[in-house]
């Protein structure tokens, strides 16, 4: 066999191999980890973004629209560009933003956009693990599947526009060609769900598989030799420097190598009711 092709069958397949090394090791939890999800062997998926890799390319965006078929003037992963010092000395900072499939509260483990949603918790649903295991929990208009995904079903979602609101980030937005739940009057609340078609299939997210700089770095954090576990550890990055907002106890699972504090420098402009990126803008 080629090595090209090698090189592209384990890609395509790094997130089974993962998943079963991640079933079959001893529970090894990640701090910020619940215990609870790797007794369960779901996976618990999150991602790494590398801002030394990033150059602002935006083909993240670009194939995370492709990929979700976004809608006109929506996006669902940006990149926020900021210019910091003074002429001659400047230097450009590049921030890829999200949704942060936050785990939530440390009472409960629910986020705030989930914990708002009045359709939550909705109906029953059935997650299946690397293994065959079914895991049962409850969906909803927004909610929290076993393995860590935020995501939003269309057909439960009322578009209340409450878990908008709630997401401190501002990560979320109406998508103003699906209606919500039937109702002809009302848009879904749309944002980021981690491309879960793919990784339901064994692939990577479109916007890691596309990052050219391989700044994005996806993975199961329940898995110990998943390239993001080692990354957190090498990095010692699940503390508060290396996520975003972190004073809002959301426990986000998006986590930044940072060593030029672009995370403060940046995102401070970024705070709630200044968050308009993922809407009608080019970011
Ligand atoms: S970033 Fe916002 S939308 Fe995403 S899980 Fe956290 S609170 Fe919810
Ligand atoms: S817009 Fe939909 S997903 Fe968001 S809170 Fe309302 S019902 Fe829940």
């Amino acid at each position: 066999m080629s090595n090209k092709k090698t090189a592209e069958i384990s890609r395509r397949n790094f997130l089974t191999g993962a998943g079963a090394a991640a079933v079959g090791a001893a529970a090894m939890v990640t701090p910020g980890v619940k215990l609870e999800a790797a007794q369960k062997k779901a996976p618990r998926w999150a991602m790494v973004m590398d801002l030394r890799r990033c150059v602002g390319c935006r083909a993240c965006t670009v194939a995370c629209k492709a990929e979700n078929n976004v809608s006109l003037g929506r996006f669902r992963a940006v990149i926020q560009e900021e210019t910091t010092g003074t002429f001659p000395n400047t230097k450009k900072g590049f921030l890829p933003l999200m949704c942060n499939h936050c785990e939530g509260s440390k009472e409960d483990g629910v986020p705030p956009c989930v914990k708002i949603c009045p359709q939550f918790p909705g109906e029953r649903a059935k997650y299946k693990n690397a293994e065959g295991k079914t895991i049962r929990y409850r969906s909803g208009g927004t909610y929290k599947r076993p393995d860590g995904m935020i995501l939003v079903d269309t057909k439960q979602c009322i578009g209340c526009g409450k878990c908008i609101d709630a997401c401190p980030y501002g990560v979320r937005s109406f998508n103003p060609f699906v209606k919500a739940g039937g109702d002809t009057t009302k848009q879904v609340a749309d944002k980021c769900d981690m491309c879960a078609h793919r990784v339901d299939n064994g692939v990577e997210p479109s916007c890691v598989n596309t990052c050219q700089g391989r700044a994005r770095i996806f993975g199961d954090l329940n898995d110990p030799d998943s390239a993001v576990s080692k990354l957190v550890k090498e990095h010692n990055l699940a503390k508060a420097d290396n996520v975003l907002l972190a004073e809002e106890g959301t426990d986000p699972h998006v986590f930044y190598i940072d060593p030029d504090n672009m995370l403060k420098t940046l995102y401070t402009q970024r705070k709630k009711g200044n968050l308009d990126h993922y809407v009608d803008q080019i970011p």
